[in-house]
């Protein structure tokens, strides 16, 4: 019989969870734990001491640049709430990047300019239309070099996206780039990246092989970028405030007076959809669920059914990831099917 977690949103469909006799899942009752869960444990740990120096980081720094910090934006409500934080309760000079890319609705641009109204800050918007990006995201996906489609494209993706917004902090001379991401999306024990990777490193991804000199262009390479005196640091401070996602949302829609809907990715969406048939569940709501756990998301019996829904293999979502895959496979050039077929174990 089909039982649903009385925490969180996990059920017994799902295939590695159990519902106890407390009515608590494998992952509640504590029996269990993600791979990725024990960082974030341990970054909880942290946070203290982590938080008591970045303050101390800023104020040293307030003043010295153009901008005290650059902010990669998403047009979401997080990295909104992290602008706000910064830009209005810190007063700090803020440079915001949004990266637009072949993905984006108009949602996240309609955000940012209900922001621009309120909030002082510099915008750069940068957009990856060009045909290296084609490239590189239907690489990405066809090589599908970890065991989901997410776990493979996503870090890809977000490592160019964070190439853009390190190579705009450089370009003007910005000491700090900060990320929204809350401590459920850190998939490290430390809140800030490591100096090795942005100073000696380049970032094109070891799964493009053969020429890559038009990718050494794209992503991050500290030969290239960096600049003399200059040491750029990047770090996630919604992972060590004490960030409520609702109370940000509640905060943020009395200072705006609108509410930040969800911009949503639509390769994400559909990369999620593939993963239900390749690896068997959904790992974004596997995150959502231990952010639930956490307390940082509420949950209900709505998103209960529709994380159940999610683990059927006939639902009407994934008639509607079907059409939107359609889309991104021609746009990318691609065959999301005979790639599934190629990777099913
Ligand atoms: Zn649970």
């Amino acid at each position: 019989m089909l039982k649903f977690c009385k925490k969180c949103i996990l059920n017994s469909a799902m295939p590695d969870v159990k519902i106890g006799q407390d009515g608590l899942c494998s992952y509640c009752s504590g029996e269990k734990h993600e791979s990725w869960e024990s960082n974030v444990i341990l970054l909880e740990k942290k946070k203290d001491n982590f938080r008591k120096q970045f303050e101390i980081d800023l104020e040293k720094n307030r003043g010295k640049y153009k901008y005290d910090c650059v902010i990669g934006i998403s047009g979401g409500k997080d990295s909104a709430y992290l602008l706000y934080y910064l830009a209005v309760e810190k007063k700090l000079k803020v440079l915001a990047v949004y990266i637009k890319d072949l993905f984006d609705g108009n949602q996240a641009l309609e955000n940012i300019n209900v922001l621009k109204n309120k909030i002082p800050f510099d915008l750069k918007v940068i957009s990856l239309t060009d045909k290296i990006y084609k490239k590189i995201y239907s690489q990405a996906i066809n090589l599908l070099e970890q065991k989901s489609f997410t776990e493979s494209v996503c870090p890809v993706c977000s490592r160019l996206k964070m190439s853009c917004i390190l190579k705009e902090a450089a370009q003007n001379k910005v000491p700090f780039v900060f990320m929204g991401f809350v401590s459920g999306q850190v998939n490290k024990p430390d809140f800030e990246w490591e100096r090795e990777i942005i100073e000696n490193r380049s970032w094109v991804p070891d799964i493009f092989t053969g020429d890559k000199d038009d990718l050494l262009d794209v992503f991050w390479n500290p030969v290239k970028y960096s600049k003399p005196d200059l040491s750029i640091r990047i770090m996630y401070p919604l992972a060590i405030l004490d960030y409520n996602s609702r109370d940000a949302a509640i905060k943020l829609f009395s200072f705006l007076g609108k509410k930040i809907k969800s911009p949503g990715c639509s390769l994400f969406s559909v990369l999620n959809d593939l993963d239900l048939d390749l690896i068997g569940y959904n790992t974004f709501l596997r995150k959502k669920a231990y952010w639930i756990r956490k307390g940082i998301l509420k949950t209900n019996n709505i998103q209960r059914l529709v994380c159940f829904l999610s683990t059927l293999k006939f639902n009407p979502f994934r008639l509607y990831r079907k059409i939107l895959s359609k889309g991104i496979e021609k746009k990318l050039n691609i065959d999301f099917t005979a790639i599934l077929l190629k990777n099913k174990r």
